[in-house]
């Protein structure tokens, strides 16, 4: 017999003209996109400043650059990494890549020698598309050590002419010896397509580099299916509202940009408003100037945009639906949005392994918050989606009960890459064991309560302490090290690391924050390092993490 969850008592609170099941017009995202350029070609695709792509300009230099990989011996499935920020090049590399039969391998642009090796040597790129700054400062040498044989880079300050000194004020064009421009090959190729390759809904799209719940950084395999499915997903939550603008508020190589923002802006037939990165001051400039109905982003982003001295409601004016995903989204900062500016911020849930999106607060619904701990609902599974709370057995539990959060549906992934014990751990009969803890209420509301892995989440930026600690322990003073995360009033956590050293050894905090900060992506880096004797241990030798999490929240309160 099927318990509670099988019963799927959300579907009730689904809005009325909205279906229950999804049913997918196309089974992969090219197919999506090529049935949107047929359909307004002539429609900006992206905005990034000044600067526009229509849909047949995306297409062509897509095209362009997607004959030129396969001529320089890009083959079905080998795969090509992106190093970039959100620029339009992002879109043009990723379509390109897909359009070559390559599985498209994004890396976040903050990361450094440590994490960047490990991808390379797991992923094993033919091909990579940098930026020149970072091709010039980490990438460029990695990149050839891993036997990467084509290399093309860009610049942020291309496909723009109006260049904003808050983002810009250092950056030059540094044109690479040993690459090719990724513009001009587009351009010199344009008219040239790739040959013709037939793409299936099972096969692999991305390699999205997670730490997952069990903190070996591993690639999750998104098939086109699962992003095709979620960015449709997209549309139908959002009533099909055509041609709508959204804003580039989270980063295109994470899957929540990637998704909730191009695919769900292609599926839209749709305009995406791109700043670079995030800056609170860009950002509201960029809102006021393109006028995007949806946005999406980190709640911490929505705390900056909120702090900073020149916003007014205006600069929210246009939007119809705001949601925030991929950290908790305390309660507090959706009423003050609200109260302030009118919008009310919908929360949603999901990792990386089931393509964003899992669940969300519907349009026409606020979520309701849990009383005993405060706690506001994460929203309701999406189409086609089951969730349940289960026990350490994997037996579901009744309404209420806290356990881990399980996942099932079209979007999640079907594998780890290379990893066949990690997804032996993780995912079970398409079933995605999330690490994270959490209960259902009596109407199918879900709530994120904790987490069973120790993954710290810094304004969204997930740090797996283990991979701080792997570099701490290859400082030579150091005997042991615990890495912890400590509540932080505007990143909602921060890094901290406990170490002790070796016999004889002397060593200051800040010289191990310098040499983390080497090696490791700015968000990664420990903000504060305390020397101990010796850690916290239990009987059988296993460092007390948990007990130096709690003594760094005491500290930190204190402090
Ligand atoms: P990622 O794979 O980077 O998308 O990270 C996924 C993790 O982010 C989840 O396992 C959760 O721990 C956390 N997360 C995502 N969305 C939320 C949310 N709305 N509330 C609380 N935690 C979230």
């Amino acid at each position: 017999m099927g318990s509670v969850y099988d019963e799927r008592p959300w579907l009730a609170l689904y809005e009325d003209d909205i279906p229950r099941e999804l049913v997918c017009e196309f089974d992969d995202v090219l197919g999506l996109f090529a049935a949107t350029r047929r359909r307004c070609p002539d429609r900006v695709a992206i905005t990034y400043f000044d600067g526009r792509l229509t849909y047949r300009e995306l297409d062509e230099l897509s095209d362009a650059l997607a004959h030129h990989l396969v001529e320089q011996g890009v083959q079905r499935g080998d795969r090509v990494a992106l190093y970039l920020q959100n620029v339009p090049q992002f879109a043009l590399a990723l379509l390109a890549g897909w359009k070559a039969g390559a599985i498209v391998v994004p890396l976040n642009p903050m990361y450094r020698s440590h994490e960047l090796t490990r991808i390379l040597d797991d992923a094993r790129p033919v091909a990579v598309v940098s930026s020149e700054t970072g091709w010039h400062d980490v990438l460029g040498v990695l990149a050839r050590q891993a036997g990467v044989r084509i290399a093309l880079t860009t610049s942020e300050l291309d496909m723009q002419t109006r260049h904003d000194p808050r983002l810009f004020a250092d950056l030059r064009r540094r044109p690479a010896d040993d690459c090719s421009d990724l513009l001009e090959v587009a351009r010199a190729h344009l008219g040239r397509t790739p040959p013709e390759i037939t793409v299936s809904g099972d096969d692999i799209a991305l390699l999205v580099y997670t730490s997952g719940t069990s903190g070996v950084p591993k690639g999750a395999t998104n098939t086109h299916r699962n992003i095709a499915f979620n960015s449709e997903g997209f549309r139908a939550r959002t009533r099909d509202k055509d041609g709508a603008g959204i804003f580039g508020l989270a980063p295109l190589f994470h899957i929540t940009g990637m998704v909730c923002q191009l695919g769900a802006a292609i599926a839209l037939g749709g305009r995406l408003d791109l700043v670079y990165r995030f800056h609170p001051g860009v950002v509201l400039d960029a809102l006021a100037e393109h006028r995007p109905a949806y946005m999406i982003g980190p709640s911490t982003a929505y705390m900056a945009l909120m702090n900073h001295p020149d916003v007014t409601a205006d600069h929210f004016a246009s939007l119809d639906l705001v949601y925030s995903g991929g950290a908790p989204l305390p309660s507090a900062v959706v009423d003050s949005f609200r109260e302030r500016f009118g919008h009310y911020i919908h929360n949603g849930y999901g990792l990386t392994e089931t393509t964003a999106t899992a669940t969300s607060v519907p349009a026409h619904l606020e979520a309701p918050v849990d009383e005993a701990s405060g706690t506001l609902s994460v929203g309701l599974p999406t189409f086609n989606t089951v969730l349940r709370i289960v026990d350490d057995q994997g037996e579901d539990l009744p309404v209420g009960e806290v356990g881990e959060i399980v996942i099932e549906g079209p979007m999640v992934v079907p594998a780890y890459w290379n990893k066949p014990a990690e997804t032996r751990a993780g995912i079970r009969d398409g079933r995605l064991h999330t690490g994270d803890v959490g209960f259902m209420d009596a109407q199918g509301w879900f709530y994120v309560v904790d987490r069973k892995k120790d993954m710290i989440n810094a304004s969204g930026y997930k740090v797996w302490p283990r991979e701080v600690e792997d570099v701490l322990y290859g400082h030579p003073a150091v005997r042991e090290v615990a890495v912890v995360g400590v509540p932080d009033s505007y990143r909602g956590e921060t890094v901290k690391a406990y170490v002790s050293l070796r016999d004889g050894r002397t060593v200051e905090p800040a010289e191990l924050v310098e040499f983390c900060k080497r090696r490791l992506a700015a968000y990664k880096y420990p903000r504060s390092v305390e020397v101990l004797d010796d850690l916290p241990k239990t009987a059988t030798g296993k460092i007390l993490r948990r007990r130096l999490r709690d003594e760094a929240a005491r500290t930190a309160q204190e402090g």
